[in-house]
């Protein structure tokens, strides 16, 4: 079986390109490893996608995973781990076999940051989350720490403050970076408490997490915070190591490409988080996901 563009990733660059492709009457299978909607699955609230005014990742990526499949996308749990090119078609592999198609779309997105400090693999999901929408309830009427000052970050913070006693946010920085309507909101929690300049230093606990250590970033001077928990959202990196033979990859991992999401290999096209870009958001995800199929479609139409 040869597809006409296998899609890797099911994130919304990725099923926004399967939409685009399938409308182009193309035979569209799409690669996903881990979770259909991508990071977008971990936001409790978007309120920034054109024509909707508020609704959950989980509802948007539901939305997009339908109509995908209602124009006839086919889908497969698997992960991509390298890309071959044989007789002029390219071969994805995959943990799950071969598939062979004329045409990629490399739409693999980013992941969580960790903070890469002893004793943290440890504590993942003995205290350390880094996902308030999947973990948030575990810690209903605890005591948690936020470590970011993003937008996602606070957006986090929002969700969390409903349900835990108490949220904590550490940053690093001198003020936080998110937006200032979520900046006011949180000012107007009484159980939401703020702590600027600080990184965390250490880890402690016994089997789970119990204590962090939090470093002032100038004087240096510590702090230990007892808590129950600890979500970490200190922004993204991608993975696109598997495919840096095919695909130009940048020192920080992103594939180059610019706005027409055309990479090297004249068969292969990106789309997404994963590229080189300024802003990473659905919209901007989206756009590349119909830009990239554009142009794959033309590719295999020419
Ligand atoms: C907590 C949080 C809140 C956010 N809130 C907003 C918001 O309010 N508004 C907004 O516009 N944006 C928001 N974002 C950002 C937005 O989610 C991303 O910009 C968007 O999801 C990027 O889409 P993508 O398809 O490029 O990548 P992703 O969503 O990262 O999807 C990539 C997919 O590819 C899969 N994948 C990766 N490698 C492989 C492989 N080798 N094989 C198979 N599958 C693979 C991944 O598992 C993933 O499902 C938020 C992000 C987070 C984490």
């Amino acid at each position: 079986m040869v597809y006409d563009i296998v899609i890797v990733g099911a994130g919304p660059a990725g099923l926004t390109a399967a939409i685009y492709a399938c409308r182009a009457d193309k035979r569209v299978l799409v690669l996903e490893k881990a979770t259909f909607g991508g990071q977008i699955t971990s936001s409790p609230c978007v309120e920034n996608y054109p024509g909707f005014v508020k609704m959950s990742g989980n509802e948007f990526a539901d939305k997009l995973l339908e109509q995908a499949l209602g124009l006839g996308a086919e889908i497969e749990m698997a992960e991509a781990t390298a890309i071959k090119e044989q007789d002029g078609l390219r071969v994805v592999k995959t943990d799950r076999g071969d598939f062979t198609a004329r045409a990629v779309i490399l739409a693999t997105g980013a992941r969580h940051r960790p903070l890469g400090i002893a004793n943290e693999e440890k504590f993942v999901g003995r205290g350390i989350s880094y996902c308030a929408v999947c973990d948030g309830a575990f810690y209903r009427d605890k005591d948690v720490l936020m470590i970011g000052g993003g937008n996602s970050a606070l957006q986090e913070t929002v969700l969390l403050s409903d349900m835990c006693k108490s949220v904590t946010v550490v940053q690093n920085l001198s003020f936080l970076t998110g937006e200032p309507r979520l900046i006011r909101k949180l000012e107007e929690k009484e159980n939401v408490k703020i702590i600027l300049s600080h990184v965390v230093d250490a880890l402690e606990g016994d089997t789970d997490l119990r204590r962090v250590v939090i470093r002032h970033a100038e004087t240096g001077e510590k702090k230990i915070l007892t808590t129950d928990g600890m979500f970490v959202c200190i922004g993204q990196m991608p993975e696109n190591a598997a495919f840096a033979d095919r695909v130009a990859v940048n020192e920080a991992g992103y594939i180059d490409a610019g706005e027409d999401c055309l990479t090297k290999d004249k068969a292969i096209f990106v789309a997404g988080d994963c590229r080189t870009k300024r802003v990473r958001q659905i919209t901007t995800a989206s756009a590349d996901g119909s830009v990239a199929a554009v142009a794959a479609c033309r590719y295999l139409d020419n």
